[in-house]
């Protein structure tokens, strides 16, 4: 799969000059609601319709997904917008249903990627199948297993191959429905350069207020397209409501995201630009890590004041100095850099817990 350049050849059918996008209701409801999105939809820059018809649900009692009669609302669709058709398959009998429906594109959602045997199970029903099958990423953060998926499905004879970025799940409480992690994507991005590679911000977000920004970040990050959960009356979904856009939001949207285009810039600047991208991902998540950091020192500072212990612990200081020096001339920092990073830190610890005793004495 590493070096099969033909990868990317379904994306390149669709000979358009911006990334591919994918829109439409979390879920099917009625055959009216798919209809309405579809014909809003053709307004936009949007070339596959997706929908969900059964619906993963992480607690019982949810509203559970159309089932197949989903699948006829979207041939309809189809036939009366030219749109491709998208749905979620999680077993053998959804892959039948969905291909003997014609559905253009089928995606392998965050819950089953998790497990090899559905995986598995899906790449036997779709063995040979030209239609498009992407993958989400699994809903815990771990890029073998979402490979493994990948090269299932490569395995069993299926080309038109693509994964979906949708975010992984955090039990600590985040600003985003599933943290984003973009570090994975990007590992992934230098592993597999030719294996399509969409965004879903829908899911990363939660929110539609952060669904922009997402897209930037991906498009910053040479992602080949978007997967956006789009409804006529968002509020009113009956699955996932915070997160959809109209579609008159999307086409704003798509309209004010800046899109390299191909060829549109030197190759120079266009590479300049990508691999700032992946410093900006990188420089958050050094300052997530000094947050997560500064966390803990105030729970040391809470457990120093109870005990009326000295906050300047100095053989702790030194105990941390030795261990992080031999770690960075290990990974070729300077010991001149990693003493003025770690006193630095240092600095804005005893200041953290400075603030935590003397507030607490008020
Ligand atoms: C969906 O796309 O509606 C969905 C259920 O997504 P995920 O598998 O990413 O949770
Ligand atoms: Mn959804």
């Amino acid at each position: 799969m590493k070096d099969d350049k033909h990868i990317k050849d379904w994306l390149n059918a669709f000979q358009l000059d911006h990334p591919l996008v994918i829109a439409g209701p979390c879920s099917a409801e009625t055959e009216e609601q798919v209809l309405r999105i579809a014909h809003q939809l053709k307004e936009t820059d949007t070339s596959v319709m997706r929908a969900g018809i059964w619906k993963p649900r992480t607690r019982p009692g949810n509203f559970e997904g159309v089932g197949a009669i989903g699948l006829d609302w979207l041939k309809k669709a189809k036939e009366e917008t030219g749109l491709k058709i998208a749905t979620e398959v999680a077993n053998k009998t959804h892959v039948d249903l969905a291909l003997k429906a014609d559905v253009d594109l089928l995606w392998i959602g965050a819950r089953s990627t998790v497990s090899p045997f559905i995986v598995q199970e899906i790449a036997d029903a779709l063995k040979g199948t030209d239609k498009i099958v992407l993958v989400k990423n699994p809903v815990n953060p771990d890029l073998a297993l979402w490979l493994g998926a990948v090269e299932r499905l490569y395995s069993a004879g299926i080309r038109n191959l693509g994964v979906i970025h949708r975010g992984f799940s955090t039990y600590e409480k985040i600003k985003y429905r599933n943290n984003p992690e973009w570090q994975i994507a990007v590992d992934l991005q230098n592993n597999f350069p030719d294996l399509p590679l969409f965004v879903d911000p829908s899911h990363i977000a939660g929110d539609r207020k952060l669904v922009f920004d997402i897209c930037q970040t991906a498009l910053d990050l040479n992602y080949d397209g978007l997967m956006v959960e789009t409804h006529h009356t968002p509020d009113k979904a009956w699955s996932d409501a915070a997160q959809q856009i109209t579609p008159k939001a999307l086409e704003q949207m798509t309209a004010d995201l800046k899109i390299r285009k191909k060829g549109g810039e030197t190759a120079f600047n266009e590479k300049l630009m990508a691999l700032r991208s992946k410093i900006d991902v990188v420089d958050d998540q050094i300052f997530e890590a000094i947050s997560k950091r500064m966390k803990i020192v105030d729970q040391i500072g809470d457990l120093k004041k109870e005990n009326n212990v000295a906050i300047l612990q100095p053989e702790r200081w030194n105990a941390i100095l030795k261990r992080l020096t031999t770690h960075g001339h290990d990974i070729d920092l300077s010991e001149e850099f990693t003493n003025r990073f770690l006193k630095a830190i240092h600095q804005e610890s005893i200041q953290h817990q400075h603030h935590i005793i003397n507030k607490k004495q008020k």
